[in-house]
């Protein structure tokens, strides 16, 4: 069980580490051992203070120096639901499930949008997470959307359990048909319920299947934690980062504009001082009982 778990490794999640080292918590730092794309990526960097015209590679490599030097590491996994236990949170990730009395998220902005119906279908008929969910697809038929190669590996996966799969690849690919596997290069628009099935429509043709597998770089806020307030596409919170939920706080760009290292790095230091007092206040409410 940990004091805290942050999800997202860009500038507020390993800010948010960096301090929560500092304060001597037990916390797990849960994403990719890379940072973010959105700091490696980043051609020059001309407004963080003190590293006038960095490159991102460069602000990428003093980010992960530094939480090396703290001794942090990132547990590289992605998280698809966390459920509310009551006293701490259990998170499920794709390789693992973890625990923890508090939560920062801190897993940034994603611009694509959802498809027509996915929202209102969350976790009835489509699931972001082969691991967690292949069995109920046994010799099933699925669709499977991915927005990367780095999918592929789910993809294989899902096809040794389920019937019949077509996998649908957002980038430029030359991957054939093989086995079960029917690549289909269209466009995905809409999802449907139709009876039992799920339909799939495309810009060019509609599929009826079982269920629609969505394999992207993260998961719907909605579903990643039920309950959790919103203003708009952003998470509610105040100036401590405290979301409406007991124990979760939110910084950086899931919390809204403007989407700047800076304000994402000093938000992640809020949410992790907060944290900190969430975590005394508990302490405190258990000597008293
Ligand atoms: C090309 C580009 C250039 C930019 N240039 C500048 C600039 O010059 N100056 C500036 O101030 N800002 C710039 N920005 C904006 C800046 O990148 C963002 O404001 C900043 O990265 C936000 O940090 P963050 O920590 O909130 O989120 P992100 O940096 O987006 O990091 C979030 C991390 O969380 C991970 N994650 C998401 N969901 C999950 C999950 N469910 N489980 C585990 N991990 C998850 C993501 O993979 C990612 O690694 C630029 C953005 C881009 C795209």
């Amino acid at each position: 069980m940990y004091d805290c778990a942050i999800i997202g490794t860009g500038p507020a999640g390993l800010e948010a580490a960096l301090t929560l080292k500092a304060r001597n918590k037990n916390f797990i730092l849960i994403g990719s051992n890379l940072s973010s794309e959105k700091v490696y990526k980043a051609h020059e960097i001309k407004n963080y203070l003190g590293l006038p015209n960095i490159l991102g590679n460069d602000f990428q490599n003093a980010f992960l120096n530094h939480i090396k030097l703290m001794d942090i590491n990132i547990t590289n996994d992605m998280i698809i639901q966390i459920y509310d236990m009551g006293d701490y949170y259990a998170l499920q990730g794709k390789e693992e499930m973890y625990e923890a009395k508090s939560i920062i998220i801190a897993t940034g902005v994603k611009m694509e949008k959802p498809y027509i119906g996915e929202n209102e279908l969350l976790g009835n008929g489509i699931s972001y997470c082969a691991t967690c969910d292949a069995q109920l697809y046994k010799n099933k038929d699925i669709i499977t959307i991915v927005d990367s190669a780095d999918e592929l590996d789910e993809v294989n996966f899902l096809s040794e359990v389920v019937s019949n799969l077509k996998l649908i690849p957002l980038y430029d690919n030359n991957l054939e048909n093989r086995c079960n596997i029917e690549v289909v290069n269209e466009k995905p628009v809409e999802i449907k319920k139709v009876d039992k099935k799920r339909v799939l429509i495309t810009d060019k043709n509609e599929y009826s299947v079982d269920g629609i597998f969505i394999l992207r770089k993260s998961v719907p806020l909605s579903y990643l934690l039920y309950g959790i307030e919103m203003d708009g596409s952003h998470i509610k919170v105040d100036r401590l980062m405290k979301t409406n939920l007991r124990g979760v706080f939110a910084a950086g760009d899931i919390v809204g504009k403007p989407y700047q290292y800076i304000k994402a790095a000093g938000e992640g230091n809020v949410a992790a001082i907060s944290v900190v007092s969430f975590l005394d206040e508990l302490r405190r409410n258990k000597n008293e009982n």
